[in-house]
């Protein structure tokens, strides 16, 4: 759809997707090209096919090129082969372009789209490159997994920011913060103490911080509490479809994931194959996904007109399957005959729903929202102060492990043996008999009068000269004299 009547055409980047994806993204263009969007598309495959042909990550090289081209990039859903290695392409495409903020807004339409919340009008801002995203994990022993969770201050701050910069620009007057730092007191504890700390230069926006998972209840049968939530990638993940589905349908959703150079749209559900080449999705999700495309490049009046539109027809009871109720709704349509009743209100507003105004257009300000730079790190004093060995060992006595590893010698070089944690819980000294025991054992050593990395080498050494087999090793600093690591369950 490259408009030549239209001037100052926008170049972005499309991809059609897996099952329904190719309708709903016909459906949704259609309707752009309608209400004046100045656009000049360029295509690429994606998904299914894609990892078909033996690409892992469901993306040809040839389209990266036209993603750092556009910078902005319209996306239907695709279909994950399950199994096999694949990787998640939404992952690789988020993090390879730096999309670190994922924004949901989910809203309802009632009395149009039965929902039991009829007030409900959230966004939430999930962080998108961070946490157990990583997909950092490793198998240690013949039991045990370990998955690990990364959340770095200038992610969390960046994610924070946003959140507060979004509530501003778009007159929200809360901000929560979701994260369970009562038990992850280190990482969840990183990012609440940052949303305090960024929170405080925002004194007209009402803020507070909830554990997750009151706040996931919450949403699910108090969603009127909320107005902007903040929180990490995997909390946001779950919460962002727990309040789409509470806005009564997830065909009704859509989403941006927005870095500082790039930004990908797109609607929240899968490709749904049980339903493709039927004609009967709902496009909604994507149309939804490229009205805050049309936003992020600056068309914001032709963002309007298609919302408007849209919710004109939504008001109207022209509905699709999904959410089509006898009685309520005034006519079934498929997904050809939905795009076409959009099309048919452009320029009207809606009587009943709120009419969206999203402002004039502003030329040459595309791309987005703009952040203050990172604050300057305060760098603390770093120091070693002992180190936790894990090893693999298929023995259940803790105290007679002890006895072993002692008689190694390793009380030595400056390090002394402090405890032995099982799966986080303490077990020596003075464990509890009850504590089931793994293969995976923390043996964690601390510096008696200050050590350097050699006293750790020579501690391993001691271990791989008894065939012990230490699967990993995690050195314990100190900052400004407190502790970076936590204690064991019981310790
Ligand atoms: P799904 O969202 O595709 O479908 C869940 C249910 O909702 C199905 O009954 C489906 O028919 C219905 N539905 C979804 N979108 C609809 C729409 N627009 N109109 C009407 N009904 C709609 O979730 P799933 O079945 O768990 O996943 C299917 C595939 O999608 C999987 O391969 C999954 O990996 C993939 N997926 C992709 C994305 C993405 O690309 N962003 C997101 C989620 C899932």
């Amino acid at each position: 759809m490259v408009s030549t009547s239209k001037t100052n055409l926008v170049p972005i980047t499309v991809a059609r997707g897996d099952g329904i994806g190719p309708e709903i993204m016909d459906a949704t263009l259609k309707i752009l090209d309608a209400a004046g969007a100045a656009l000049a598309i360029e295509e690429i495959a994606i998904g299914e096919a894609v990892y078909k042909s033996g690409i892992k990550s469901g993306i040809e090289d040839s389209a990266w090129d036209s993603l750092r081209r556009t910078k902005v990039f319209l996306k239907s859903p695709i279909t994950t082969p399950q199994g096999g290695g694949f990787k998640s392409l939404n992952v690789t495409v988020r993090k390879s372009l730096g999309l670190f903020a994922n924004v949901r807004p989910c809203v309802s339409y009632a009395p149009y789209v039965e929902t039991n919340h009829p007030t409900m009008d959230l966004v939430i801002v999930r962080e998108n490159e961070e946490d157990l995203y990583g997909g950092i994990e490793y198998r240690h022993t013949q039991d045990v997994v370990e998955s690990v969770k990364i959340i770095s201050r200038p992610g969390s701050e960046r994610i924070i920011r946003y959140a507060f910069e979004y509530a501003r620009a778009n007159g929200r007057k809360k901000v929560t913060c979701m994260s369970k730092d009562n038990i992850m007191k280190m990482a969840d504890g990183l990012f609440h103490r940052t949303f305090d700390e960024i929170g405080a230069e925002y004194p007209d926006i009402e803020q507070n911080h909830m554990i997750i998972d009151i706040g996931s209840a919450k949403v699910a049968v108090q969603p009127h509490m909320f107005d902007v939530i903040v929180t990490e990638n995997l909390y946001g993940d779950i919460i962002s479809d727990i309040a789409a589905e509470v806005t009564g349908s997830v065909g009704l959703g859509g989403s941006s994931n927005v870095g500082t150079e790039c930004a990908m749209f797109e609607a929240i559900h899968g490709s749904a194959p049980d339903i493709a080449g039927k004609g009967i999705a709902n496009p909604s999700g994507l149309l939804l996904g490229a009205v805050m495309m049309l936003v992020h490049i600056g068309q914001k009046d032709i963002a309007t007109r298609v919302h408007n539109a849209w919710l004109k027809t939504i008001e109207d009871g022209i509905h699709t399957g999904d959410i089509y109720r006898l009685g309520k709704s005034v006519e079934k349509v498929g997904t050809d005959g939905f795009s076409k009743a959009v099309i048919e209100r452009i320029g009207a507003t809606p009587d009943k729903l709120r009419a969206v105004d999203y402002g004039a257009p502003v030329i040459g300000a595309a791309g987005g929202m703009v952040l203050p730079p990172l604050k300057p790190r305060v760098t603390q004093d770093k120091k070693l102060v002992g180190v936790d060995v894990f090893v693999n060992i298929d023995q259940c006595d803790p105290n007679g492990l002890a006895d072993r590893i002692l008689a190694l010698g390793v009380n030595d070089n400056g390090l002394a043996m402090e405890s032995i944690a099982n799966r986080g819980t303490k077990v020596w000294p003075d464990g509890q008999p009850e504590t089931f025991c793994s293969d995976h054992w923390r043996l964690r050593f601390m510096s008696t009068s200050g050590i350097k990395h050699d006293a750790i080498m020579a501690l391993l050494s001691k271990f791989d000269a008894a065939n012990i087999d230490f699967i990993k090793v995690e050195n314990l600093y100190n900052f400004d004299g407190k502790p970076g690591f936590t204690a064991a369950q019981g310790e």
